[in-house]
């Protein structure tokens, strides 16, 4: 007998561990832009809001981008274990608060993580097995330049720094689980999908298997 299409199952319906995706990049290489369009084609993500002493650029919300908070509230915060990682990036202080990851994770959620590669390495340490993790490279130096000077929100020796910077952040390559050049920012964007859609169908992430393959198995096959 054929189940009927309401009790049938989905992949999505049936019960998984969340997925703590970490993107990383250098600065301009396009991660927050395929963070950004991530969130809004799949909602089952939440974003990991970090806290930081950056100052805030002019197009950024606090609370949505960043909770923007002083360098005496950031060691409170760090010393009081309420960061799940944190690190020091371009002279800023940034972290990821340790209550909206994990109350995500015990339900079931994804999360996305903006974050750099210090921050990717102390979370694979911590939550190991629910961590995937992205690195976006770009296509050249040349275009990395012209697009952090196009953003045309940062101050030209912030950018020189970024710049500087971006070589060891380079070199972090290898601690990644994928690598993606971003040539193309929409094909850039469907490698990141493609993996995600592969990443929750892992065997390992789906508990809920157990119990939908003995279901499955107790039904009449006449
Ligand atoms: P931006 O100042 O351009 O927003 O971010 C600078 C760098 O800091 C980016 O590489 C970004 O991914 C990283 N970053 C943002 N939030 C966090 C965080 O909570 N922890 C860590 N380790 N890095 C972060």
């Amino acid at each position: 007998m054929k189940k009927t299409t309401d009790q049938a199952k989905t992949d999505a319906s049936i019960d998984r561990r969340g997925l703590m995706l970490v993107i990383s990049s250098p600065s301009g290489a396009g991660k927050s832009t395929i963070a950004h369009t991530l969130m809004e084609a799949d909602r089952s993500f939440a974003l990991s809001i970090s806290v930081t002493t950056r100052k805030r650029r002019g197009s950024e919300v606090d609370g949505v981008h960043y909770r923007f908070i002083d360098r005496d509230e950031f060691v409170r915060l760090r010393d009081s274990e309420a960061l799940l990682e944190w690190a020091e990036v371009h002279g800023n202080f940034y972290g990821t608060p340790r209550g909206p990851a994990e109350e995500a994770m015990q339900g079931g959620q994804d999360m996305l993580f903006d974050i750099d590669y210090q921050g990717a390495l102390q979370l694979q340490e911590k939550a190991g097995e629910d961590v995937v993790s992205i690195f976006i490279l770009p296509p050249s130096m040349a275009e990395l330049r012209s697009r952090l000077r196009r953003r045309a929100e940062d101050s030209e020796e912030t950018i020189a720094i970024r710049l500087a910077n971006s070589r060891v952040e380079i070199e972090r390559w290898r601690d990644y689980d994928y690598v993606i050049v971003n040539d193309d920012l929409n094909q850039a964007y469907e490698a990141v999908r493609s993996i995600i859609i592969a990443e929750r169908l892992k065997r390992k992430r789906r508990p809920g298997l157990q119990a939908f393959t003995e279901e499955l198995l107790k039904e009449s096959t006449e």
